[in-house]
């Protein structure tokens, strides 16, 4: 089979659309994780090795995205505890981190992007970018993260760490299409349009040469919260009236 990145016929490896360590797995847990899907007609999975693509990767195009996925394994999860809180005193608005290492952080999050608009697992069937992913892949073969309009990221945090394994999508503000992409509890909004970042979003996109700034968001009262609480409700009840 051919590799989506490289296009060579060559053998072809479980390759993780995210990270596996983004899953969470935690050996001495009980029982594999769940993935948590809101696909109409589908609901959540055991995911025993994370979720992974057979039909994408060759060794040596997977190897490329090693040090790109460790960075982000030592940002935002080992290293978690390194940003600084942003408060005005009372309330607690985001995280901060003076310095960090643009290309890599924005390789690590498009490199995700183009993973999983190119996998056939149904957890990334709504990743069509259309043209632009042969864009993004050259970006990614070039080991390029482009400037502030080349596939902007916004990011996004949850106030809590026990996020399940959610979808990610496209959708638009101010009629520009982003796609909204779950690593773990941090959310990263990818410009994938080939338009400009409207004004409202540019001050806010990752920038080389600038600390890097996480909006906070309520895991208690956000809708995937709620998401993820009913299909769960749903899968435990499905599971025990099929005993
Ligand atoms: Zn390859």
């Amino acid at each position: 089979m051919n590799c989506k990145l490289c296009g060579f016929d060559k053998p072809l490896v479980d390759a993780h659309v995210i990270p596996r360590s983004f899953h969470r797995i935690d050996p001495n847990g009980d029982g594999p994780p769940r993935l948590v899907t809101n696909e109409k007609g589908r609901h959540t999975q055991k995911v025993r090795k994370g979720v992974y693509d057979s039909t994408i990767l060759c060794v040596e195009c997977e190897h490329r995205f090693s040090e790109w996925d460790d960075y982000g394994d030592d940002l935002f999860l080992k290293g978690w505890d390194q940003f600084e809180k942003m408060t005005d005193g009372t309330c607690h608005f985001g995280y901060h981190l003076p310095a960090y290492d643009y290309p890599k952080l924005k390789l690590f999050i498009l490199s995700v992007l183009w993973r999983a608009s190119v996998s056939s697992h149904v957890m990334f069937s709504k990743i069509d970018l259309g043209g632009r992913e042969t864009v993004l892949k050259q970006s990614i073969l070039q080991a390029d993260p482009g400037s502030v309009d080349q596939f902007g990221v916004l990011l996004q945090a949850f106030d809590s760490n026990e996020i399940g394994i959610l979808n990610p999508h496209l959708e638009r503000f101010d009629g520009i299409r982003y796609c909204r992409l779950y690593l773990g509890h941090v959310i990263a909004f990818i410009k994938v349009d080939s338009r400009p970042l409207g004004e409202t979003f540019r001050h806010l996109a990752l920038t080389p040469y600038t600390p890097l700034r996480i909006a906070i968001k309520n895991f208690g009262t956000s809708p995937e919260r709620a998401i993820m609480q009913k299909l769960v409700i749903a899968d435990k009840e499905r599971s025990r009236t099929s005993r």
